[in-house]
């Protein structure tokens, strides 16, 4: 029997090449142009949601992968706003992961395109590689190298500026025990996703979404040995991989026996949610996607019971694209903000625009994730905040970095840090 990779069609081969079907529902109407950001940025119709279909359909007819096709579909960030605006139901979700996993198969990448992904993959997935990073990142920060970082790095390659850029600020946060108790009555058993890059430099934001699931009524379970996801891998094409990261998180989660698994990514909420496409011989992905939980979606479904203390903040709320568009979650976290007593929470203008961090896009496309950023950061400055809370550390990093480049030094803060600080009350 011949091997279906050798069935090319044009473009791409016969392993589950972009569905011809979902290519067809799209009915060229334009109305997600302007939520596009690449569009919006550059005006080129081959790199907006409608152009990038045709591309597909193209592909399917024969025409070849050529660099410039590439370069259309390694421009789009993911951020799924296009499905979000589309009024015909047109699944680009789909399409752009099916096209994602064939242009990492079948399409030769240069030298440096490929020492950039190759370090990426090697490192971030990785918690226990990302540690190591722990100590001389602190000292970097500490003894002031980052300044002088900061003014070499516009020698950098493109990649390694970005790296400079958003590198996080370490913070001190004890490792999480492997169990919390609930505080009263026990409402739920949840197990706790830390993750690769959230274990290695958001410590502190597990701790918040711990403490604060427990005065919730949560016993909360943080199974040792968990790593990625495979969120990373997954929204890059290499499908495989992130496979082998699915089936190794449902394998530590489903001996933890818990009733939901938590996240307090966004990236990584979607990724989990999407496990049944992703594993569909695999009749556990479905049962692990069905019990997987926004930290602030399953906080709102459970109902507040602990009392709120006043945070006296002025708040603008950023809405992480893969909470907001992926996995449809805007309520809740505003929900949350506001009981907060004393808080006053802000909107941004253009919040469907992505900040153009979507995972590793703002270190392998840093040009326009850059412009992106200074954007974003401008109509956060507009808002007159004093806070600037989203429920995704990248995007944090990727906002703080441009609002530093502007001159401001605005404090961050995830959702559940607030949620934390107003459930915990002055420090006494
Ligand atoms: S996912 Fe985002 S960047 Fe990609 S086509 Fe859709 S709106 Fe544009
Ligand atoms: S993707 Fe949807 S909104 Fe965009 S052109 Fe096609 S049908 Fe219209």
């Amino acid at each position: 029997m011949a091997d279906v990779r050798d069935d090319v069609l044009g473009a791409f081969d016969g392993e589950r090449p972009p569905d011809r079907a979902l290519i067809d529902d799209c009915v060229h109407c334009g109305f997600c142009l302007p939520s596009c950001p690449t569009y919006v940025l550059w005006g080129e119709e081959m790199d907006s949601p409608r152009g990038r279909i045709h591309l597909m359909k193209q592909g399917l007819d024969g025409a070849p992968l050529s660099d410039e096709m590439v370069g259309h579909f390694d421009a789009c960030l993911g951020c799924l706003a296009c499905v979000t605006a589309c009024p015909s139901g047109v699944r680009y979700d789909e399409l752009i992961d099916q096209t994602r996993v064939q242009v990492e198969r079948r399409h030769p990448r240069t030298r440096a395109e490929r020492a950039v992904r190759g370090a990426v993959f090697a490192l971030f997935p990785y918690p226990r590689r990302l540690r190591v990073l722990r100590g001389p990142l602190a000292l970097y920060r500490r003894v002031g190298l980052d300044r002088l970082g900061r003014k070499l790095s516009r020698h950098l390659p493109a990649a390694l500026a970005t790296m400079e850029e958003l590198a996080p600020v370490i913070r001190r946060a004890p490792r999480l025990p492997a169990r919390v108790a609930a505080r009263g009555p026990r409402r739920a058993v949840v197990g706790l996703l830390t993750g690769c890059v959230q274990a290695a430099f958001f410590g502190q934001v597990g701790a918040a979404t711990a403490r604060v699931l427990a005065r919730e009524g949560c016993d909360v379970v943080v199974p040792r040995g968990q790593g990625c996801c495979g969120a990373l891998s997954g929204h890059s094409g290499r499908r495989s991989e992130a496979a082998r990261f699915a089936r190794a998180t449902i394998d530590t989660f489903d001996a933890a026996g818990v009733d939901f698994v938590v996240t307090d990514s966004a990236g990584c909420g979607s990724a989990m949610k999407e496990y049944a496409e992703l594993l569909p011989d695999d009749p556990r992905a479905a049962r692990f996607a069905a019990r997987t939980r926004d930290v602030t979606e399953l906080l709102v479904e459970l109902g507040p019971v602990a009392p709120r203390h006043p945070v006296r903040r002025t708040v603008a709320y950023h809405d992480a694209c893969h909470l907001a568009h992926a996995q449809r979650i805007r309520s809740a976290p505003r929900e949350l903000l506001r009981g907060i007593p004393g808080l006053t929470l802000v909107e941004p203008a253009e919040a469907d625009l992505c900040c153009g961090s979507a995972g590793v896009y703002n270190l392998l496309e840093p040009e326009p994730a850059r412009e992106l950023g200074d954007r974003k950061a401008e109509r956060i400055r507009a808002t007159g905040a004093d806070l600037l809370v989203a429920g995704n550390p990248g995007c944090l990093l990727q906002i703080t970095a441009a609002l530093r480049r502007a001159g401001t030094e605005l404090p961050t803060a995830h959702t559940v840090e607030l949620l934390d600080a107003s459930l915990r009350g002055p420090a006494r």
